[in-house]
């Protein structure tokens, strides 16, 4: 039986726009997030500071017809919001993510 070492266990963000770095501990043992954890940090942190942290780059899902958008830290989740919202308005909606910009159709 070796020593557990847990010390990777705990997920890092960084954010090189703060100069700071956290070790998301708090969030594991108390919301048990799991996870999720990273995602909803870099939500956070978004909300709070207007940028993500390091090696975060959101899915930015926005229609081109009406001031609808929605921002998502995964790809399945950006393109159900896309198709979704083009279904039920017809209205077509750009998907970016980084420099990568994509549109779904309502006929898609
Ligand atoms: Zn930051
Ligand atoms: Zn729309």
């Amino acid at each position: 039986m070796s020593e557990p070492t847990d010390i990777d266990d705990t997920p890092t963000i960084t954010c090189s726009r703060c100069d700071r770095e956290w070790d998301l501990a708090y969030e594991l043992d108390e919301l048990r997030a799991g996870n999720s954890a990273v995602e909803q940090f870099a939500l956070d942190h978004e909300r709070h500071t207007g940028h993500y942290p390091d090696g975060v780059t959101p899915w930015i899902a926005a229609c081109r017809c009406c001031p609808a958008g929605e921002r998502f830290l995964r790809e399945r989740p950006a393109r159900r919001w896309a198709r979704t919202h083009a279904r039920h308005t017809d209205h077509g909606v750009a998907l970016q993510h980084g420099d990568e910009t994509a549109v779904v159709d309502p006929d898609a």
